[in-house]
């Protein structure tokens, strides 16, 4: 049992530990600086909330936001970021809306709950072959070896698969563009800008707080489709009109960029990534060492942002909730439709909050095992 003074030593040192999946930690300094500018953004005496998106100070900030996603994804000039709304599941239609004709074939790759509605989705514009699935094992592995056919519109991948905790670790040779969801790891790790057709991320998992969703298309993607689209819901009005087409969601947009700031400031993709994969190899060591506990997918396709585990024994699953909160742990239960444990360590979460749970964890075996 993790003795009261113990967790209370916890608890004053750093109050909570927040490894809810989404939406999720951000670092404490983008809080604290977003909680003034949501009062007197920079001496102004207005609260950002209330200017105008064209005014020059929300303009300045959406300019900001657009070259730091540039910076740290070395993005060519043919690429565009894009903060637009209605979340990442807004984008399982709005890709094959603008990029796959009614006659023409868009390959999926069913990895996990936001795969399958993607799928569902690309059905209502074009014809959708699932090339590979890891369905039947419930979705405990990142199928592999699949052959990307040279035909078709284009590859849909989800490189993070949040609710179950697998990563795709290498990403397929594809003679296809790629379409990623990479809603739970964007900027957590190095990508190769150029292996992508169109990267689509709803913020409030690794970049910033529900309400706006980054998309990032190579232009030459575009126009290609014979149906007319929406204006809105056309990649090409928010490209044109600089993601300011209509009202953007200025206060998401603006704390996405004090997180992007934060990460650029710090070191970037390379930093981040160095101390993401050391947080990752820890726990998962711990989860594999710890006599109560173990992993719950294959252990080569583990996500290092969401850390997937179950209490072998299921009737010390209070106890270990228990433990848990007493240390101030929080948003650590699995997926509803999962169950289980699930430890979403963000770029955000601080490498000391996955030690304070990794002893958590040793504190559980040593009194429960
Ligand atoms: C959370 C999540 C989504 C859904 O995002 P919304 O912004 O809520 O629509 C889609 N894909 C992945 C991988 C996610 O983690």
């Amino acid at each position: 049992m993790i003795s009261t003074d113990c967790s209370k030593q916890i608890k004053s040192t750093i109050m909570k530990h927040n490894f809810s999946a989404g939406p999720s930690i951000l670092p404490k300094e983008v809080f604290q600086q977003a909680g003034q500018a949501a009062v007197d953004y920079n001496g102004t005496e207005l609260s950002l909330m209330e200017m105008s998106h064209r005014g020059p100070e929300f303009v300045a900030i959406l300019d900001k936001a657009v070259q730091l996603v540039r910076d740290l994804l070395s993005l060519p000039d043919y690429y565009h970021p894009l903060f637009l709304t209605g979340g990442a599941s807004t984008q399982f239609f709005m890709t094959a809306m603008n990029l796959l004709d009614e006659s023409d074939t868009a390959h999926y790759v069913d990895t996990g709950s936001w795969s399958s509605k993607a799928i569902k989705e690309a059905k209502l514009f074009g014809n959708v072959n699932v090339l590979a699935s890891s369905k039947e094992d419930n979705f405990s592995y990142i199928p592999k070896g699949y052959q990307v056919p040279e035909e078709g519109a284009y590859l849909h991948l989800t490189s993070n698969n949040t609710i179950f905790g697998t990563q795709i670790q290498e990403f397929p040779d594809s003679p296809l563009p790629i379409v990623c969801d990479m809603s739970s790891d964007i900027f957590s790790r190095p990508v190769d800008i150029h292996q992508f057709g169109l990267i689509y991320a709803g913020a409030q998992k690794n970049m910033g707080p529900a309400g706006t969703t980054l998309v990032i298309v190579n232009e030459e993607l575009l126009g290609k489709v014979q149906r007319t689209i929406p204006t809105m819901l056309d990649y090409r009005t928010h490209i044109k009109k600089n993601s300011s087409f209509n009202t953007p969601p200025v206060f998401p947009i603006y704390i996405s960029m004090l997180v992007m700031d934060w990460l650029h400031q710090n070191g970037g993709i390379s930093w981040i990534y160095e101390i993401n994969e050391r947080k990752a190899q820890k726990l998962y060591d711990e989860i594999d060492r710890n006599g109560l506990l173990k992993g719950v997918t294959a252990p080569e396709d583990r996500s290092r942002m969401n850390a997937t585990f179950n209490v072998t024994d299921s009737a010390l699953e209070d106890a270990f909730s228990k433990v848990c909160s007493e240390a101030g742990i929080v948003g650590i239960k699995g997926h509803r439709s999962v169950g289980g444990f699930r430890a979403s360590i963000y770029n955000a979460m601080p490498e000391s909050s996955v030690d304070v749970l990794i002893e958590v964890m040793q504190h559980f075996e040593q009194n429960y095992g």
